[in-house]
């Protein structure tokens, strides 16, 4: 693993920051509501600008329900974060107006960053809130969010609004050091997720989102836009302020290989792929190499979309790459195999003639199979 010193200095010019907390922590007692308002006001006060990522809205309306074990129907849950929501949002007004400062609630859902419009949207909405000098607190709107279209959890819902807001940093909150290593020791620097994964594979955490496993994924999904991540310690007094001032504390996440562009970014790792085109060898390879699917490397088709949707493009060994289709389920299954020159024959029109264009097409192989797969709420 890398050295740290220099890249822990570089933390200290991180100007717009997102910091997701869970509810895990939230609920712990220990007044993290406080504790948090608190260092963030400081940050504030040196001329950063913070966005919070903020779950616990299920597990407050639960207790204020009274719902003992945890509903296991969607209605239920989605009621209870209706309850919850608010009782959220109260908490962190209560934290910052003590110090003055403005709390904008912000209610995502996935289909807000699936379309592009919205995307950008949303974007601009957030740049005025910070300019303005308000703290948003971001949740998924998990009231009108059923399982097929949700985010996956809120450490997936943290990575993409990092990238939307064009973080500098991510700050993924958690009741341990960091990332832990077969020996229970904190891994300070990881400049390959590959290398840690090893380490957290199968952890899921029962309570609000996924564990470890789901941090390193959005830290992946974070980090090939280029925005480095942090996995520390919620309760961590000072955390921050330590962080920010270039402290060896958490686990820090380097970006790896070329930054994406946000428009590749957004296809590969905030679209949901609606299917899957299985390619041959050579068209595998011809993927890596940057070039676009034509038909003549289609073996088969999987799923259900339509031309514009996002899907996976799988090889002999597993997932190659992710990128926008040209065509829907059946054309593409009409064109298998097919040489240019058939095309128009097969489909009675010619059409773009690719399946998928490599201007729309990102190389995700080797990424965990899991990656923008929705888990379920709470
Ligand atoms: N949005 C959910 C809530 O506020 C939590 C989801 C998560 O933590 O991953 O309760």
């Amino acid at each position: 693993m890398a050295n740290t010193r220099g890249v822990r200095e570089a933390l200290r010019e991180a100007r717009r920051i997102v910091v997701k907390v869970g509810s895990r922590a939230l609920m712990g007692g220990g007044g993290l509501f406080e504790v948090l308002a608190d260092q963030v006001r400081r940050q504030r006060a040196s001329g950063r600008q913070i966005v919070l990522v903020s779950s616990g809205a299920i597990g407050l309306g639960r207790s204020r329900l009274g719902m003992g074990k945890r509903p296991k129907d969607m209605p239920r849950l989605q009621a209870a974060a209706a309850v919850g929501q608010s009782r959220l949002v109260r908490r962190w007004e209560d934290a910052f107006e003590r110090h003055g400062v403005a709390v904008a609630q912000v209610l995502l859902t996935h289909a807000d960053l699936t379309d592009r419009d919205r995307y950008l949207n949303a974007r601009h909405a957030l740049d005025a809130l910070l300019e303005l000098g308000a703290v948003p607190v971001i949740n998924e709107n998990d009231t009108v969010s059923v399982e097929e279209i949700r985010f996956g959890d809120n450490d997936q819902l943290a990575a993409m609004v990092a990238t939307l807001v064009g973080a500098d940093l991510l700050v993924l909150l958690t009741d341990v050091d960091g990332i832990l290593d077969d020996a229970g020791q904190r891994v300070p620097l990881v400049d390959d997720l590959d290398e840690v994964t090893p380490y957290v594979r199968g952890s899921v955490d029962d309570l609000g989102s996924g564990g470890m496993a789901s941090k390193l994924e959005a830290a992946r999904r974070a980090t090939r836009r280029g925005v480095p991540v942090v996995i520390a310690e919620a309760a961590r007094p000072g955390l921050l302020a330590e962080l920010l001032a270039g402290g060896d504390v958490g686990s820090l996440v380097l970006p790896r290989g070329a930054k994406l562009p946000s428009r590749k970014h957004w296809i590969a790792y905030t679209l949901r792929p609606q299917g899957d085109i299985l390619v041959d060898d050579g068209a595998a390879a011809a993927l890596r190499g940057g070039a676009s699917l034509l038909p003549a490397g289609v073996v088969g088709v999987r799923g259900d979309f339509e031309p514009g949707d996002a899907v996976r493009l799988v090889g002999p060994e597993g997932e190659v790459a992710r990128g926008l289709a040209r065509y829907g389920t059946a054309d593409v299954a009409r064109l298998a195999g097919a040489q240019s020159q058939e095309i128009e024959e097969r489909l009675g029109r010619l059409g773009s003639g690719v399946v998928v264009h490599r201007d729309d097409l990102v190389v995700t192989e080797g990424e965990p199979a899991s990656a923008g797969r929705p888990r379920p709420i709470c």
